[in-house]
């Protein structure tokens, strides 16, 4: 990753989308890792990961939790339910009197039944696997929540009752939610906020129905118009005539001005002088701000500043 500026507030949640290859996942593997990032810096809770003691780290662990795309790889097919939601307590030191009650609990906060403790991973379908991995992860109460495409391996019906269950955990009100998706109607359910990325940089962020609507970025728009609408009565999305293919240029490679101009689709319809500002001047993040939280990493974001 090269530049990703994001912050995810307690209680929100934030959705990070973008193409395969873009960077989401890597995103958030860097984020669980609790190590230093080869770029940048992540900071968990307030604190610069790079900067924690084992012992830190160690706490910190525990109020972060990753929920994986295929809940299999996360489920010990040789433990009953109820021993795979117990573990990270019993990693945590609960007290044993105190862990068969938050089992039952998480069990019953996912929409599983007490007695599903004693069964084991291979009995349930894709989606009470799924509930079955939320159900660890939120047993520790944790403060961020992980979440990599967590409905891509599911079913239409089943995917429903998940993202259901992920809004309502919102509500509770629940931990912060770093969430990856490459399903928009996914995102436009259950975030708050989206970050738009694309090779390896963030190029949008702002609230969900403000970026559905009004997306300022050139790939952000091509992105929204090439994918099926969620909820085509509630988004109007400007066309463009398709996901830029190719990546930036690299660092040092024509290293002035913007480095999309070779896949950005706007970038050829622009008048010269604009091309020249395209051509010269990094497009600052955040320099075009467009409102609270919000802002657009391009000289000339669609609709919603007059272009200068
Ligand atoms: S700054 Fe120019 S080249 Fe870069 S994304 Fe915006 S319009 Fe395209």
């Amino acid at each position: 990753m090269e530049r990703v500026d994001l912050e995810v507030g307690y209680g929100e949640t934030l959705a990070l989308v973008g193409e395969s290859g873009a960077g989401k996942s890597t995103t958030l593997l860097e984020v669980m890792a609790l190590a230093a990032p080869r770029h940048g810096r992540i900071e968990v809770l307030g604190r610069d990961v790079s900067a924690l003691s084992r012992a830190e780290a160690r706490r910190m662990r525990a109020v972060v939790q990753y929920v994986p795309q295929d809940p299999m790889s996360s489920l010990d097919p040789r433990l009953p339910v109820g021993d795979i939601v117990a573990e990270p307590l019993l990693v945590q030191r609960w007290p044993a009197d105190r862990v068969a009650a938050r089992v039952a609990e998480v069990l019953g906060l996912v929409g599983l039944r007490p007695r599903d403790a004693s069964a084991y991973p291979h009995r349930f379908s894709g989606g009470q696997r799924q509930r079955i991995a939320l159900a660890r992860a939120l047993a520790v109460e944790p403060e961020l929540l992980l979440l990599d495409e967590p409905v891509s391996a599911l079913d239409v019906s089943v995917r429903a009752g998940i993202l259901d269950l992920l809004r309502r955990l919102r509500e509770d009100p629940g931990p912060a939610c770093l969430f990856v998706s490459h399903d928009l109607g996914a995102v436009r359910h259950i975030a708050d906020r989206v970050a738009v990325l694309h090779s390896g940089r963030v190029v949008e962020t702002g609230g969900v129905r403000e970026v559905f609507e009004r997306p300022g970025h050139p790939y952000t728009r091509a992105l929204l118009a090439a994918v099926p609408v969620p909820d085509p009565a509630a988004v109007a999305v400007p066309t463009e005539s398709s996901v830029p293919r190719g990546g930036p240029l690299a660092v040092g490679e024509g290293a002035a001005g913007c480095r999309f101009r070779t896949c950005c689709p706007a970038f050829t319809r622009l008048e010269g002088g604009q091309r020249v500002r395209c051509e010269r001047e990094v497009p600052g993040v955040p320099d075009i701000s467009v409102g609270r939280g919000r802002w657009i990493a391009c000289h000339f974001p669609a609709g919603l500043v007059e272009r200068r």
